[in-house]
């Protein structure tokens, strides 16, 4: 649809009515909004015609493009049936199959799906179920949470409390709950002749240390499997997640893993959890590509220990939580498409040799003077970008605009994070324009 007759430019009229997220307003007095009319595959249009890849996947929600005919289809199928239905004393086709198929496809044990409309939503959730659990047990003491250094759950109150991102938490410091952050993993505080694997060791040593003296106030211990997102495209060793996995059940701790970014194929098996070698988390939380960035859903997946806890005749043993929307029937039949897709195309051993590929393109842009620290998880590419200019990731942001690509750094961390649908001409693209950045950075 196009916006009728307004008075006004684009600028100005989204600047006006519509308060956008993550934005100081007054910035767009000078950067323009993009209005876009189209997406297709990895590609959106703008009014004018101008095309922009989308690098970063739409906030690293998308996953098979814009416009997906098959989840296209899907919903449009499902829109013949039935859009939504509360589901308080209610259940649908496409949530039942959804959540087998999430508990078939997740590390083993979790079996029991509940949903929420977006990420913090799933983390408020896993928080509050973890917390409720041990009160069921009977440890009310437990209300501790524990967090990484860098970590980043969402926004919402609960969810920001463990988060460690100061551009985020600072100004609302006075209405959080302090909770404990343990040093994270990030491969790159290696000291000395350190590997990555020696890294997550020394960050598990001291997780295990804060447990051992505070276990008997914490309810459960989050981490983001494999690559902390929002403070940078953080990466780390697998074996962290062995060694925390061992000392939350040696300490009596439960265990969140957040995939809300990593879930979906972006770090190279469906779940960043896979790649270690140790058994499920408590929870898992999933949202972002779920839907393949077309609906907002999430799902948090238990274990039967957890869902035995609240079990009973007595209703305020129960999880009496809910968003209006949970398990909306569209998002769960997009959701199933997006499962489909991966099963039909094989996706995550395309992706393995599409990573494989992609990564050998950008071996001579990594020997770049102002390039640094390039790293790769499965789908996610990051480097950093050595540069004096305060406004970097404005200006990067810009630059990139003008090229038609949509790049979005975290500070000076530019990263690459396309659909998976993405062909090796448009990366090789992507490569060139970050070529551009990095020498006139
Ligand atoms: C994006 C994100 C969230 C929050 O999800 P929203 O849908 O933005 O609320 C939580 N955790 C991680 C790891 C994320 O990347």
């Amino acid at each position: 649809m196009t916006v009728a007759n307004g008075n006004g430019s684009w600028l100005e009229r989204s600047r006006k009515a519509v308060w956008h997220p993550c934005t100081q307003m007054k910035l767009h007095e000078t950067l323009p909004l993009v209005p876009i009319a189209r997406g297709e595959g990895a590609w959106l249009t703008d009014f004018a015609g101008n095309r922009y890849f989308d690098a970063v996947s739409s906030w690293w929600v998308n996953l098979f493009g814009h416009c997906n005919p098959r989840i296209n289809a899907a919903i449009i199928a499902q829109l013949g049936e039935l859009e939504h239905v509360m589901l308080a004393g209610f259940t649908h086709a496409p949530v039942i199959a959804l959540s087998e198929r999430l508990g078939a496809l997740a590390p083993a044990g979790l079996g029991h799906a509940f949903y929420g409309s977006d990420g913090a939503s799933a983390v408020e959730i896993a928080l509050k179920m973890a917390f409720h659990y041990w009160h069921n047990q009977g440890q009310p003491q437990k209300t501790g949470f524990v967090s990484l250094a860098g970590s980043y759950h969402g926004e919402t109150l609960g969810a920001l409390g463990v988060t460690d991102v100061a551009l985020f938490r600072d100004t609302y410091a006075p209405l959080l709950t302090r909770h404990a952050t343990v040093p994270s993993p990030d491969a790159r505080n290696a000291r000395g002749t350190e590997d990555a694997r020696a890294v997550a060791g020394r960050a598990a040593d001291a997780l295990e240390r804060h447990l051992q003296r505070h276990h008997t106030t914490t309810a459960a211990v989050i981490v983001e499997p494999l690559v902390q997102g929002a403070i940078g495209m953080a990466m780390h060793h697998p074996h962290y997640l062995e060694r925390a996995r061992a000392a939350c059940t040696q300490h009596g701790v439960l265990l969140i893993a957040d995939e809300i970014m990593t879930g979906f194929g972006r770090t190279g098996t469906l779940f960043a959890w896979e790649q270690a070698n140790t058994p499920a988390p408590d929870f898992l939380c999933l949202s972002k590509g779920i839907t393949g960035g077309y609906l907002p859903l999430s799902a948090v997946l238990t274990t039967d220990a957890v869902f035995d806890a609240f079990y009973a005749d007595d209703a305020s043993r129960g999880f009496l939580h809910s968003h209006s929307y949970t398990g909306n029937a569209l998002a769960c039949r997009a959701a199933l498409a997006v499962l489909d897709i991966f099963r039909d195309d094989d996706v995550l051993a395309q992706n393995r040799a599409r990573g494989a590929r992609w990564s050998t393109m950008m071996q001579d842009f990594a020997k770049h003077p102002k390039v640094h620290d390039f790293r790769r998880q499965g789908m996610i590419f990051a480097f950093e970008i050595e540069t004096d200019r305060p406004d970097f990731s404005r200006w990067c942001f810009a630059e990139g605009l003008a090229r038609g690509m949509l790049l979005r750094p975290l500070g000076r961390t530019l990263y690459f994070m396309p659909p998976y649908i993405t062909t090796d001409d448009e990366f090789a693209q992507l490569v060139e324009c970050a070529q551009q950045i990095a020498d006139n950075a």
